[in-house]
Order: structure tokens, then sequence, then C-alpha cells
């Protein structure tokens, strides 16, 4: 009888790359994260030094200069730097599913064109979907292209993009038909070009301008911008998978590619509360009230076992998904459980983590509040809780039909 394998098992490449990572994040992330935080630095030398560890890479297969490593494995990686500081998983999810949406959809050319370039980290991907007046409701968007020649205009205000300044490539979501019936038929992805830093952007990618970073209540240090099409002109061979291929394909991509991105959400949310649990676990036997370390009353001691059985179960869940993506299982309702229960395990968790620090966790001189800003922005990236239980209910009854 087949032994069903242990969902945290490591094989031993998954376990060397993680500790190599956790060691990076140890050294290099959170003796520094609270300085980029409180300045809203985006950290150049952590992301270069990521360059160097392959960071950029992990899931671009070895052909194109990455390491070829299933989710599973960058799901290890993203819980470890997401333990470090959050923004840092921010700066590499966008671009990994930027590369997500080429590996699976894009045109040989398209492949060989970016994935190297990305792999390296050399160019950095960014992904958008949302606009001002719409998040939720993806298939509500304004934002055109109409086709001119041989070149598509874009035209129209996209909002909330990570990474939206200092990437050189947005995986931008358009509607090429606005009568389409439903909508999401009309819908393409375009792969727009863009100068990595400019404001404005001039030249073969005149048309599309960044106005200053959106000012945050945490997830400081990775820019989160609009983005103004404004008669910018993008090759029909920039559709993603190519015209004839990929012209109102975008919100299939995109939906596919979400699924991906809301397991990285959820190890996101199992790296923060990992951290803060261990913030926990150590200011619990610091601190000393009525004669004896907080830790020893029985209060806390409850709070610690829950906390530390929320982030056990958010791992097996996002693990599971990872896996069953990885196996070629649907796996869309284990990605939204996993993204529901380990970003809500986010919070709960840093909030806990948060009281046990007492006074102190008010404190910027305390890495708890940092975690205390960071964490509410999991249950919104990559659809809100409200749409994963929309997701997996919908999804439950379909796969449960009578
Ligand atoms: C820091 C940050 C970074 C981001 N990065 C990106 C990015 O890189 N790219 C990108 O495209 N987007 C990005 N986003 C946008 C994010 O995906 C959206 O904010 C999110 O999808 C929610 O959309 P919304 O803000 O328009 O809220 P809305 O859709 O307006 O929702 C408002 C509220 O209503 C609820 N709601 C909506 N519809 C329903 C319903 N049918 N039933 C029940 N409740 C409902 C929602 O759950 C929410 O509570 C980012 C957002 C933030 C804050």
């Amino acid at each position: 009888m087949a032994v069903a394998p242990e969902l945290l098992d490591r094989t031993d490449e998954q376990r060397a790359i993680t500790e190599m990572v956790r060691q990076f994040v140890d050294e290099q992330i959170i003796p520094k994260a609270e300085h980029y935080d409180h300045e809203d630095l985006f950290p150049e030398p952590i992301v270069e030094q990521m360059k160097e560890l392959g960071l950029f890479g992990v899931t671009i297969p070895e052909e194109y200069g990455g390491m070829g490593l299933d989710l599973t494995t960058y799901a290890m990686i993203v819980e470890e730097l997401s333990r470090g500081w959050i923004s840092i998983s921010g700066v590499v999810n966008t671009h990994f599913i930027g590369s997500y949406l080429l590996m699976k959809f894009g045109t040989d050319e398209q492949k060989e064109t970016f994935l190297p370039k990305m792999a390296t980290g050399e160019i950095r991907a960014a992904f958008s979907l949302s606009e001002p007046e719409v998040g939720s409701d993806v298939q509500g968007i304004k934002a055109t292209a109409t086709k001119d020649g041989d070149q598509w205009v874009l035209n129209g205000q996209k909002m909330w993009v990570t990474n939206g300044l200092l990437s050189g490539l947005v995986f931008v979501l358009m509607k090429n038909d606005t009568k389409a019936d439903p909508p999401y038929k009309g819908m393409t992805c375009f792969i727009t070009e863009k100068e990595p830093g400019a404001s404005e952007n001039t030249g073969d990618y005149a048309g599309l301008v960044i106005p200053p970073k959106i000012k945050k209540m945490g997830y400081k240090g990775v820019e989160s911008t609009e983005l103004v099409y404004d008669g910018y002109r993008c090759p029909a061979d920039r559709i993603l998978g190519g015209e004839e291929a990929g012209l109102g394909q975008g919100f299939r991509q995109m939906m596919d590619a979400l699924e991906v991105g809301r397991v990285n959400v959820a190890a996101r949310g199992v790296g923060i509360a990992q951290r803060a649990l261990e913030l926990a676990l150590r200011y619990s036997q610091e601190r000393k009230t009525f004669g004896k370390p907080i830790a020893k009353h029985q209060a806390i001691q409850f709070k610690l076992a829950d906390m530390a059985t929320k982030v056990e179960a958010a791992r097996l869940l996002t693990f599971k998904a990872a896996r069953m993506k990885d196996a070629g299982q649907r796996s869309d309702v284990e990605a939204g459980m996993a993204k529901l229960f380990a970003s809500e395990t986010g919070k709960e968790v840093v909030e806990e983590a948060f009281r046990i620090h007492g006074g102190y966790g008010y404190s910027k001189e305390y890495e708890i509040e940092r975690l205390y800003r960071d964490a509410p922005l999991l249950l919104i990236g990559e659809g809100t809780s409200e749409i994963q239980r929309m997701v997996i209910g919908k999804k439950l009854l379909e796969r449960h039909k009578i």
C-alpha cells in the first residue's frame, strides 16, 4: 500500500535552499528591515544580493538561466523571505507571476526575449489588473487597447501596481473589446516594456507615466504606484501568447496566474506568522509580571499554543496546495483555502504577538510594530478574504454538483 508522503517533508535540495535563504534573511534582512521600513526606502543592496543568489529565477527553467524549481520549493523560499520582511517577498512576487505567465502562455520568442533577463533579475516584472474603481470585480476594468496598424494603443489608469516604478515589464490587463459579452472574452494581457525607474517614459515607451508612489500604512520599501497609459503603443507581438492565440485570453491567463499567486500569498502569511510567533516566544520568557516571566502565566501559554497551532495548519494547507499544483492536479479550492487561512493566520498571530509585547509592541523600537502594519496587506492582495470564500464556495459546488 502506498504511504502518503509527509506534507512537510523536504527533499535535500529543498532543505539546502531554505537553509541558505534563512541564513540570508537572518543576516541581511532582519537586522536591516526596520531601517528601510522607517525610511520607506527601496532595499537596493538586499535586492542586489538576491540577484546574486538567483532568487529572481527560482521557477524559471534552467534552459533560460533559472533554477527550474517547483512551486512547492518556491513557497518554502517565500515563507523564509517573508519571515524576514514581506516587502522583500513583494519584490519577487509580481516577478514570479510574470515569469509564470510567460512560461505557461508566452510564445517562444517572448520566452527567449524576456526569461533569461528575468532569471538574473536584470529586468523585473510587475502585474497589473487593478484600477482606481475596480479591484475584486476584474471584468469591470475600463482600460482599453485599440488596434492601429500592427500596433495596439493602450489607454487607461491602473492602480496599486507593486513594483510599478522600478520594474522593466508590466503584464497588464486591458479591454480590447468593450462590448464583449461576457466581458472576460474581450480582455487581453499585454507585455508592456518600460524604463525601470522613469516616471515618464519616452521613445518606444512613450505614453506611460508613473505617478509618485502611494503612501501606505505598511509594506514599505517596495513601491506601489498607479500607471497611466495614455496612447502607449504596444506591438501586436507583445500580446501574451501572440496576437492570434492571446487576443481575448487575458482574463483566463491572469486568473490562472492568480492561483499560483495565492499560494505565494499564503506562504507570506505563514512566514510573517512564524516570525511573530518567534518574537512572542522570546519576549514572553524575558518579560516578568507578578514575579515571573509572562510565559509562565497560563493565559499567555494558551495564546502561544493557539498561535503555533495556526502557523502549523497554515503551513500544511500552503504546502498541500503547492504540491497539488506541482503534481498537475486541480488545486483552485486548495489554493483559495491556503490563501484565506494563511493570510488570516498572519493577521491573527501577529496581533496576539503584539498583545504579548504589551506597551512595547506599540513602539517602533520593536519589530512586532512593523509586522502589525504589514500583516493586513495579505488580507487584501491577490483577492480579499471575501473573494477567496466566493471562489472556494463556487468551486466546491462545481465539484459536488448533484
Ligand atoms: C499594497 C497593495 C499592493 C497591491 N498590488 C497589486 C498589484 O501588484 N497588482 C494589482 O493588480 N493589484 C494590486 N493590489 C490591488 C488589490 O488586488 C486590490 O486592492 C484587491 O483585489 C481588492 O480590490 P479593491 O481594493 O478594489 O476592493 P473592492 O473590490 O472595492 O472591495 C471592497 C470590499 O468589498 C468586498 N467585496 C467586493 N466584492 C464583494 C462581493 N461580491 N461579495 C462580498 N464582498 C465583496 C471586498 O472583499 C472588500 O472588503 C494591491 C493592493 C494593495 C493594498
